[in-house]
């Protein structure tokens, strides 16, 4: 049997591919499409973590979807709140349907004779097993997100082995590990760790917060009272966008001031710290960061939680660097020992681009670290793939959004001009590129080798505005000039079957 032939596939079944579903269905209601999703759930990120108190760092009137009003009280929820969210939201729009579940994409290869994606596929059988499986697309829609799945970043600590008591990844979360009245030391900052702190602090651990560089953290109310009245007075669908109007301005102001006053917004962050505080306690050194706001994501804190864990002798920073772990917790470059029954790492991504998938364009291997980005959709040189990689310093939820527009979009104009292959030009020899984001997380420094390049202007250049991409991706024309647009081969005379393949 020949293989299974689509319009277009989507590679994941997170807040990216859902975002996906619902545009090609809604703006796209000629095209076959299906979303591939390797693990038996969707959800992606909001259904793989488990450790106690993950939630989201952004409020959900922003990473929930334009087209499902978030209904809750608080704007700063829990993962289980969140995937019940994003079910929810699937179930209502009909979007599981297209949905296969248990199909791990390892490869696609585009062919120019025949103007397609052949996507190579392991699908899990319903035994337990595995079988490799092909399908052909026209266009190719990665969505699997931005880090791997099966281990978070672990350094390397002398004497790990020799430690006698649990240790876990923040990502591995096992199931039942009880806390209670055990001394847990946190090794990480950022906000997993500020998460994780107060959580283990309300379990009834004795938390220890051992970073090497203190996070700015942005203290704020659990609930959005501004959007509660609003939602009083207003219908539903005007309240909730004009809340998320309200907010992504707010996150745009914050991190513009931060780019442009950087030592203004660190004044602000640090005062709300030193507030929320202990009396007396000073911001150094665990509450002063070196860099400026901003070049590492912000850690949110509702209600101020941790610093209450803080206040309340549940839970103690600590700033120093690892020696080494001992038998019975770690060493201290100080000279400091920490005694520990149970440590977390909470190091960590690893990053993983476009789901981890090898590409190639006619036999020609592309890794994603040479990819120049075009929009901040598809790539340079690269025919009919788009892939979504969402704002760092704003909700993921309305970038993936844009994104999917913008597919629809260039299908649709591919549709009315009868072409069949998109490709961006590149930028002209002697445009300097740059790093795919500014941003001095150790988890993008590490990876940033492994990243889609920009350039520094044009097309090429990436924005971290939502206005910007907004104008950029629903409002300029899609023809360009710099995309180009190619007729490819004649089409079958006979088109393949539509069977689904799971
Ligand atoms: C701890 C943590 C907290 C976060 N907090 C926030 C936050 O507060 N706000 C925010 O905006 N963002 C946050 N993020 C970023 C978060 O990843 C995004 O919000 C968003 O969920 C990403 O959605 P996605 O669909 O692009 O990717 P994911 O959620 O990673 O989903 C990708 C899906 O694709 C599937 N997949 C991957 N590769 C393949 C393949 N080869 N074949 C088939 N399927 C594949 C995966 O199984 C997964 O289901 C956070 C991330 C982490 C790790």
């Amino acid at each position: 049997m020949p293989p299974e032939t689509l319009d277009v596939l989507v590679i994941g079944a997170g807040i990216s591919g859902l975002s996906a579903a619902w545009h090609l269905q809604t703006h796209c209601p000629d095209r076959r499409f299906a979303v591939l999703e390797a693990r038996p759930t969707l959800g992606g990120t909001w259904s793989l973590f488990r450790y106690p108190g993950f939630r989201s760092d952004s409020d959900m009137y922003t990473l929930g979807f334009h087209f499902k009003p978030w209904r809750g009280r608080e704007a700063i929820v829990r993962g289980p709140a969140i995937l019940d969210y994003l079910r929810e939201a699937a179930r209502e729009h009909g979007l599981e349907r297209h949905i296969r579940y248990g199909i791990r994409v390892h490869s696609a290869h585009w062919n120019s004779q025949a103007a397609r994606w052949e996507v190579q596929a392991v699908r899990q059988t319903p035994g337990g097993g595995e079988e490799p499986i092909t399908l052909h697309c026209g266009f190719l829609f990665a969505c699997g997100g931005y880090f791997r799945y099966d281990q978070g970043y672990q350094p390397a600590f002398e004497g790990m082995a020799s430690y006698r008591g649990t240790h876990v990844h923040a990502q591995q979360w096992p199931e039942g590990l009880a806390v209670r009245g055990r001394r847990v030391v946190v090794i990480g900052s950022g906000a997993t760790a500020a998460t994780l702190v107060p959580a283990l602090a309300a379990e009834g651990a004795e938390v220890v917060l051992l970073q090497r560089t203190p996070s700015y953290y942005f203290v704020v109310p659990a609930r959005d009272r501004i959007a509660l009245v609003l939602r009083r007075l207003l219908p539903e669908r005007w309240a909730y966008a004009l809340t998320r109007a309200k907010n992504v301005a707010l996150g745009a102001f914050l991190f513009r001031r931060s780019r442009s006053q950087p030592e203004k917004v660190r004044r602000f962050l640090l005062g709300q710290v030193a507030k929320a505080l202990p009396a007396g306690q000073a911001l150094d050194p665990h509450f002063s960061p070196p860099y400026g706001p901003w070049q590492q994501r912000l850690c949110l804190v509702p209600d101020a939680d941790l610093f209450k864990a803080i206040a309340d002798g549940r839970a103690e920073v600590v700033t120093d660097h690892v020696e080494c772990f001992t038998e019975h917790g770690l060493q201290l470059q100080s000279g400091r020992t920490l005694q520990a029954d149970v440590i977390v790492s909470a190091t960590g991504l690893e990053l993983q681009m476009l789901g981890g998938a090898q590409l190639s364009v006619d036999g020609v291997p592309l890794a994603p670290g040479g990819l120049v980005a075009y929009k901040g959709v598809m790539y340079a040189g690269v025919p009919n793939l788009a892939a979504t990689f969402g704002y760092l310093a704003a909700s993921w939820t309305l970038k993936a959004d844009l994104t999917s527009r913008y597919v629809c979009r260039v299908l649709n104009h591919l549709r009315d001009t009868g072409t069949r292959v998109a490709t961006p030009g590149a930028p002209p020899a002697d445009m300097p590129l740059r790093p795919f984001a500014d941003f001095t997380s150790g988890y993008f420094q590490r990876a940033m080798h492994q990243l889609p390049r920009q350039g520094s202007e044009g097309p090429w250049k990436l924005f971290d505005r939502y206005a910007d991409d907004r104008r950029r991706l629903l409002q300029e024309p899609v023809d360009d000039g710099v995309l180009a647009f190619g007729a490819g081969p004649a089409p079958a005379a006979e088109p393949v079957p539509l069977a689904r393949a799971a």
